[in-house]
């Protein structure tokens, strides 16, 4: 692609760095930009700077907050005693959108993937054990994409907790194998967390 001005390389350039965005896409987007008032391209640039210097991620779960618990982990009504465990945000954000969950969260940031060189110190796995021994956890429901990675990552967990006196649970697998959780669709991933079936068996039945 050839330029007329550096800045607009440049600005493209930025743009085509996000995922899903080719060089076309970029361009176009900038070329909106350009056409809109100057002010709209300050309020993205300020919501994205101050995104970036001010997020929190809650000290219990890490999930996204603006302050040092979320909003769900300092919600009174919710059920304390049961933790889903989800891979990321957006994770949080299907399973809430389904409405059927009282409970709390646990954001793993990631799954075990030892091609990509993710190992389980790289993931909040310990500050999840740490909770669990903190005594107030009766179940952890494994939410994880049925992926082997996310397999991998339960079952890690999963002896990670031998002793320790707590039932695990995975969601019950309408969700289709190999599924990305967040695409799931809100009324399966909301009969998943509600039919959800002892850990132990799941893994007798792969
Ligand atoms: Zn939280």
């Amino acid at each position: 692609m050839e330029f007329s001005s550096k800045l607009l390389e440049n600005a493209v350039y930025e743009m085509s760095q996000l995922p899903g965005i080719g060089k076309r896409t970029a361009l176009r987007l900038v070329l909106h930009l350009l056409k809109q008032p100057e002010e709209r391209t300050n309020m993205l640039s300020d919501a994205l700077m101050s995104l970036r210097s001010n997020i929190n991620f809650c000290a219990t779960c890490h999930n996204i907050s603006d302050t040092i618990l979320c909003e769900i982990c300092s919600n009174t009504k919710r059920d304390e005693s049961l933790v889903c465990v989800v891979e990321d945000i957006r994770d949080v954000m299907a399973i809430e959108n389904t409405s059927q969950y009282n409970g709390l969260y646990h954001v793993l940031g990631g799954k075990i993937s030892p091609m990509e060189g993710v190992g389980p110190q790289d993931l909040n796995i310990n500050s999840l054990i740490r909770r669990v021994k903190e005594g107030q956890v009766s179940e952890l429901i494994f939410a994880l994409s049925s992926t082997m990675e996310g397999d991998t990552t339960n079952f890690y967990i999963y002896k990670q907790l031998e002793g320790l006196d707590v039932t695990t649970s995975t969601i019950a697998r309408g969700i289709s194998v190999g599924d990305e959780l967040e695409y799931a669709d809100e009324v399966t991933l909301g009969r998943s967390i509600l039919n959800r079936v002892p850990f132990e068996s799941s893994i007798k039945a792969n």
